[in-house]
């Protein structure tokens, strides 16, 4: 495939000109704050992968421009694309728009049509994962987000009205901001979901499937995945493709989950609907979809199967994990096995004390658990009742109202906000209508907070529009008239 480098500078000629033309960048609007002396930012984002740019993007856009994006990972790394995602290509279809906020020139399909041309773009099946990445990174740069790399955010603190950040790494030090936007991926505000048999399992035996994992170390063993999502068969695919003697998936259903139900239904009404309906509407669907389950992709699938050392254990539940001297002997409903090494591919928690950053305010964070949800709803399940209670603008709710006022500051823009906002904070398809969403809550909510420095710009305001020479007072004519 030849690439165009004169296709891609046209391109974005033609973006600049689209933005021009809507007048974006709206113009800065938000009053300048300080704190002892220190500028204030507007807004922090916290994480820079898919949703952070989406969210930065939206905010310049709007004018709110006094912003950052910390990210702890090296540019072009951020996220799980080039790191921890073991799949050739993405798993959504090539033709999504993505984080594009209704802007075609900002769509993958323009970048990569405008470097490879439309015949290319037709061939495509999906898209290669790092070349998501590229474009992610091509993204920023068009944009000129304000990134800053290798910055880890360590703690969050309430300083009177303001949020404080520690900082670590590239920045040091405390830096304060006006609003917190929590675009902290996958893992949301918890961490890796590992089940408690594998809590004593020495870290030599076994991987949670996001974790960095040596591959050229597992040529030759035997290895179990456990799960039946799309992560267990990238992960078994990779060590099967590493040389792995033998990768087994060990799977609690009987039956693979076949169809993806959520997708299916997948509509601009489900994006701009799901958020307004009754708690137990939404209680009901994502019960639904997190009982009939994701399906790994067909080729992901096929990836794994096609080698002649894979072998898929359905209703093969763990019951329990041996540590051995040089191995794991693993108890499962269909008898023991053995195995070198074990890859956990049990996904993400919600649990807000996982992550040592949100210490201090994770025990003030309210969740579905604190009386929104209602047994009438449906089932209890522990993965939708720690999902945190969010506002209309993805911003988190106090458990005891006035024990941490910042956190109707702080927004959970990532995939932790599900529950509460159906999915438009996490996944592809509609990052843009959540990066909206979550603007338009903060512009309201910064206007409000200003709202008297607003109105004195509206009483000092002076520029004249009519210089008083355009018309002629007729006032002392139709007095003399009347005179007459
Ligand atoms: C393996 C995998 C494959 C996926 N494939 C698809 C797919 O094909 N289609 C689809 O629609 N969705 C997919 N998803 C889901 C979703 O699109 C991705 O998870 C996507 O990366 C979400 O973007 P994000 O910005 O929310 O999180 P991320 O891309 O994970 O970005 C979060 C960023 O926050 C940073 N960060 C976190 N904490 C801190 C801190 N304290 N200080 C500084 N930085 C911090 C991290 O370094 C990271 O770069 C996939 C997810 C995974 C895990």
């Amino acid at each position: 495939m030849t690439q165009a480098a004169d296709g891609l500078a046209a391109l974005e000629a033609q973006l600049q000109q689209d933005l021009e033309y809507l007048e974006l960048p709206a113009k800065s609007w938000v009053p300048a704050h300080t704190y002892n002396g220190e500028s204030v930012r507007d807004v922090v984002v916290l994480g820079a992968g898919m949703c952070g740019l989406a969210a930065l993007a939206r905010l310049q856009l709007t004018g709110i421009s006094n912003v950052v994006a910390y990210d702890a990972a090296p540019a072009g790394r951020e996220g799980p694309w080039v790191t921890f995602a073991r799949m050739e290509t993405l798993r959504s279809p090539k033709n999504l728009h993505g984080p594009a906020l209704g802007l075609a020139q900002l769509t993958f399909r323009a970048w990569f049509t405008a470097q490879w041309g439309k015949a290319a773009w037709q061939a495509l099946d999906k898209i290669p994962k790092d070349q998501w990445m590229d474009y992610l990174i091509w993204y920023r740069k068009v944009l000129n987000l304000p990134v800053h790399n290798n910055v880890r955010v360590t703690g969050i603190a309430q300083v009177g009205e303001l949020i404080a950040l520690d900082l670590s790494g590239a920045e040091t030090g405390r830096v304060y901001s006006r609003r917190l936007v929590l675009a902290t991926g996958r893992s949301g505000l918890g961490g890796f979901a590992v089940p408690d048999f594998l809590s004593k399992v020495d870290r030599r035996f076994w991987a949670h499937s996001a974790d960095n994992i040596d591959f050229d170390a597992l040529r030759g063993k035997r290895v179990a995945v456990i799960g039946a999502g799309a992560s267990s068969m990238d992960n078994a695919a990779t060590a099967l493709e590493y040389g792995a003697a033998a990768v087994d998936l060990l799977i609690r259903r009987k039956e693979m989950p076949r169809i993806n139900k959520m997708t299916g239904i997948g509509s601009q009404g489900v994006i701009h609907g799901m958020h307004q309906l009754p708690d137990a509407w939404k209680w009901k669907f994502v019960d639904y979809t997190a009982t009939t389950q994701t399906p790994p992709p067909r080729a992901s699938t096929l990836r794994v199967s096609r080698h002649a050392n894979a072998r898929f254990f359905l209703d093969c539940g763990i019951k329990a994990v041996q540590q051995q001297e040089n191995g794991l002997l693993i108890e499962t409903t269909q008898g023991a096995l053995h195995y070198d090494y074990l890859i956990a591919a049990t996904g993400f928690t919600n649990d807000f004390n996982g992550r040592p950053e949100f210490a201090a305010i994770a025990p003030h964070i309210r969740s579905w658990a604190d009386g929104r949800y209602q047994p009438i709803m449906g089932p209890a399940r522990q993965s939708m009742l720690e999902a945190p209670d969010l506002g209309p603008a993805f911003e988190f709710r106090e458990r005891t109202p006035g024990a941490c006022p910042i956190l109707a500051h702080i927004y959970c823009f990532n995939d932790a906000a599900m529950l509460t906002h159906g999915k438009v904070s996490g996944d592809i398809p509609a990052v843009s209508a959540g990066a909206d969403r979550l603007v338009r809550g903060i512009t309201a909510s910064l206007f409000s907070e200003d709202v008297e420095q607003h109105y004195a710009s509206l009483q000092d305001f002076a520029t004249p529009e009519l210089q008083g020479d355009e018309w002629v007072d007729a006032t002392p004519l139709l007095k003399q008239e009347n005179a007459l």
